[in-house]
């Protein structure tokens, strides 16, 4: 039996995509070759590279505004670095909203001189900070649009004239957002677009060559940019599949569709853990996030009980991480509201049994 899948990443895709992409595993389009055994510079693959450039700049509305998007390897990870040598020339402000702030401050410092902004680590990055400065000299300003870890999530971004990054790694493409008030995004495939092994940056080109600094090749946007996303070999299936999750994702009406279907899931996993008393949401209300919900349960007592009965309903992945503990509810774009439903069932019985 399928599972109701609630992981945080790498996480849930849409089942056709899955069996599209496993049929390309054995023999790609009836050519009696498979996807990961043909040239990345066949023709075959470069259509499939060149369509996934164009569903992500067409989904964030980002055509013809003078964007490139690269699908390139190393993870989100790897932007934390590669964003600073390309842009950091004297120093940036960053916003410290999680882990994943902190590791991405921690790179660029080796580099040259990082400034948090702003921090939630008083409070264990339960929310996030408003009414910061970003000062106008600095190189750029870099946040976190969605804490995985924490489920809190930017709602309204800071108004800045100095470019903006941001690591939205996941909740891309799961809202109507301005994405045209960024310069750089960034987004590992594995949480909201596809399997581990490439990572979506869309750069406005205009930003780029500003800094002194020799940027070593395999880090360099330009080169990337100029070599068509192909400066060295792509890693093809987990492009090919975000490829498919992207045209699924059109299908469905774009991010105009799956934000409606992503704002009722929410509401109904929220509603549950604020009127079922078994149950406290972990992040501030106004930073809640529509992606990862974390909650906890009131009475310790009752975990053994609940974890049984989740597991009896075919719920999956629902631990919280080791850094906030209780429970996290992964709700990305291809997690049916079905499933959600299945989850606030588990809740509300466990309510009536206690
Ligand atoms: C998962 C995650 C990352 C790390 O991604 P990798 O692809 O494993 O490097 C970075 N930022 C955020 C917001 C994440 O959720």
């Amino acid at each position: 039996m399928k599972k109701h899948n609630f992981s945080a990443g790498p996480s849930i895709l849409p089942q056709e995509v899955l069996l599209k992409s496993s049929e390309a595993i054995m023999d790609y389009n009836g050519n009696g070759l498979s996807l990961i055994e043909i040239s990345h510079r066949s023709k075959d693959f470069v259509d499939i590279m060149e369509k996934a450039r164009a569903l992500a700049l067409e989904l964030l509305g980002l055509e013809g505004k003078g964007y490139k998007a690269l699908f390139l390897q190393g993870g989100a990870s790897s932007q934390f670095l590669m964003v600073a040598m390309n842009l950091l020339e004297k120093r940036a402000g960053y916003l410290n909203t999680g882990a994943w702030s902190a590791k991405a401050i921690k790179e660029a410092q080796m580099l040259d001189d990082i400034y948090e902004v702003a921090s939630s680590a008083n409070a264990n990055f339960n929310y996030i900070p408003k009414g910061f400065d970003i000062p106008s000299d600095y190189d750029y300003f870099h946040c976190t649009s969605n804490n995985t870890i924490f489920g809190t999530q930017i709602k309204d971004f800071p108004k800045t004239d100095i470019p903006m990054v941001c690591d939205m790694s996941s909740d891309i493409f799961s809202r109507v957002i301005d994405y045209s008030q960024f310069d750089i995004i960034y987004a590992g495939a594995q949480k909201n677009m596809g399997p581990a092994g490439t990572t979506l940056v869309v750069v406005k080109e205009d930003i780029l060559g500003k800094v002194s600094r020799k940027i070593p090749s395999i880090m360099d946007y330009k080169k990337h940019i100029g070599a068509g996303s192909m400066f060295n070999t792509p890693p093809v299936f987990a492009v090919y599949t975000s490829m498919l999750t992207l045209d699924w994702l059109k299908s469905k009406g774009g991010v105009v569709g799956i934000e409606e279907e992503n704002e009722k899931k929410a509401r109904l996993m929220y509603s549950e853990i604020d009127l079922n008393p078994l149950f406290t949401g972990f992040a501030a209300k106004e930073d809640r996030s529509n992606m990862n919900a974390t909650f906890n349960l009131t009475n310790e007592n009752l975990k053994e009980t609940f974890d049984s009965m989740l597991k009896e309903a075919g719920i999956s992945a629902v631990n919280g991480h080791r850094s906030v503990g209780g429970y996290r509810a992964s709700m990305y774009n291809a997690l049916p509201l079905d499933s959600v439903k299945a989850l606030v069932e588990v809740m509300s019985e466990l309510e009536s049994k206690a």
